[in-house]
């Protein structure tokens, strides 16, 4: 997708603009060419439109569609009522070919008609499918390292198929491997694929779309998640506007929401206040002010590791199951160790000393597309574990070892005069040990440590 044209809906604008400015925001990082087109209308909204009149349901989705066709567009929608809208229409107008030519005649006089050649894509789907999850999360200048963040996809992002063909309509997937790409923990939770229920709010029916709202927030915050993420306006109408009230009646929840662009936008590096997330009914300030504390962690990580190229490696995870290692051990999972990296928790995995057991044998950069492997990550993480306290007693001992005497195994001179051969020449480890000296004499306890292979003389 080049040039495309946007297709804001009416709640984003209307409600909600400073969701509008982050999508803005983001889409100009990522170099999005996008025409806004007059004469849009409501997309238009499925409950409300749709049941009444499923004839001007129609005719306003594919006058909408048509004025994109007319430019030589596709389209592009951050809401997720406009995208099922679309895409109902889209699959519905391909079938019923009656009514696409009534609709057509009736389009003829404004000089529209709507041939359903174009693509229709949600943000979400641009972000993570046409540009690449990878590639947007390694433009994140502060990553969103040690946040605990739960997704909800909203309905209608993933149904009904066949209309809506995105991700799995059950078992969605797509925008947590993108926030784990991006450095955050995703929590799954038990109530995540159930609605909003939002639309029983628009029946008349507050009570019963407040208990939709109040059930999945409590199962939030029993998962202690730092903030909800949404891809749909009507979404966070639902968890921000109306937790707000339920806040008001003294329910104890404080989820900060999070439409998908502002996150990315946060990560970008733009100020919270140039983005307007003041406007959120429910702060969003607990969220920014832990965020800013695990900064202070990940600064360790980020000095020791290329954190760009860790999460690429984390986003792709398309070698995790070719480590010799986690074939006969399963606690040695090399992409989850990369991926607490990611959040922040190299002591964690310091101190576990895990690393040890990479056999540097580099299978995994062999068959890396992008030659990065894991191999070089585990080796910086032994390092950092040796110049500390961590690390196995046999490694320490043997570099020891090594600095002392320059070698790893004294020869077997008396087997070797068995086979017949005679003294080797005096070893330079003499050498290697006064060059090294200053730098290990003072913290390697080197003095009076054996030689690794001095007991093979027996
Ligand atoms: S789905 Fe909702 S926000 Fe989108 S255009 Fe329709 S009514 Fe407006
Ligand atoms: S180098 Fe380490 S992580 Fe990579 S395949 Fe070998 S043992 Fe596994
Ligand atoms: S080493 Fe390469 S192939 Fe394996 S997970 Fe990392 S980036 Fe992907």
């Amino acid at each position: 997708m080049g040039e495309f044209a946007v297709f804001w809906g009416c709640t984003i604008p209307a409600r909600f603009p400073f969701i509008e400015k982050a999508t803005r925001l983001v889409m100009g990082d990522l170099g999005a060419q996008i025409r806004e087109l007059e004469g849009h209308t409501c997309c238009p909204e499925g409950v409300l439109v749709k049941g009444t009149d499923e004839d001007a349901y129609f005719t306003t989705a594919a006058r909408n569609l048509a004025l994109v066709e007319k430019a030589g567009l596709d389209v592009m929608t951050p809401c997720n009522g406009c995208y099922s809208t679309f895409m109902e229409a889209h699959s519905h107008l391909a079938t019923d070919w009656r009514m696409r030519e009534r609709i057509n005649e009736r389009l003829a006089p404004e000089n529209l008609r709507y041939d359903g050649r174009l693509k229709i894509s949600h943000f979400a789907e641009w972000v993570c499918d046409e540009l690449g999850g990878a590639l947007v999360a390694s433009k994140a200048k502060t990553p969103l390292w040690g946040m605990r963040l739960a997704v909800h996809y909203g309905c209608h992002l993933l149904r009904p198929q066949p209309a809506v063909r995105w991700d799995d309509p059950l078992h969605p997937t797509k925008v947590e491997s993108f926030l784990t790409a991006m450095g955050a923990r995703v929590v799954d939770y038990p109530t995540k694929m159930q609605c909003c229920g939002g639309a029983l709010d628009r029946v008349g029916e507050r009570e019963a779309s407040l208990a939709f709202c109040r059930n999945k927030l409590y199962d939030l915050k029993a998962n202690e998640v730092d903030a909800l993420v949404v891809v749909c306006p009507s979404c966070f109408q639902q968890f921000d506007l109306n937790q707000a009230a339920l806040q008001r009646a003294n329910e104890d929840i404080d989820i900060p929401v999070f439409y998908l662009a502002e996150l990315i936008a946060l990560a970008y590096g733009y100020e919270p206040s140039e983005m307007g997330l003041d406007m959120h009914r429910v702060s969003v300030r607990p969220f920014l002010d832990k965020w800013g504390v695990a900064q202070g962690d990940k600064a360790a990580v980020s000095k020791e590791f290329d954190v760009a190229l860790l999460g690429k490696c984390y986003a792709c995870q398309a070698c995790k199951d070719d480590c010799p290692v986690c074939k006969i051990d399963p606690t040695f999972q090399p992409t989850e160790m990369i991926g607490r990296l990611l959040r922040g928790e190299m002591d964690g995995v310091v101190s576990e000393g895990a690393a040890f057991k990479c056999l540097e044998c580099f299978t995994c950069q062999e068959l890396c597309h992008s030659h990065i492997g894991m191999a070089e990550t585990f080796r910086k993480l032994k390092e950092v574990a040796l110049a500390g306290e961590g690390g196995p007693d046999s490694v320490r001992q043997a570099y020891a070892t090594f600095l002392k005497t320059g070698t790893l195994g004294a020869p077997r001179e008396s087997a070797r005069a068995k086979l017949g051969m005679g003294p080797l020449p005096a070893s330079g480890g003499d050498v290697i040990a006064r060059l090294m000296a200053e730098e290990s004499a003072g913290d390697t306890g080197a003095a009076g440590v054996e030689p690794v292979g001095a007991g093979c003389e027996e």
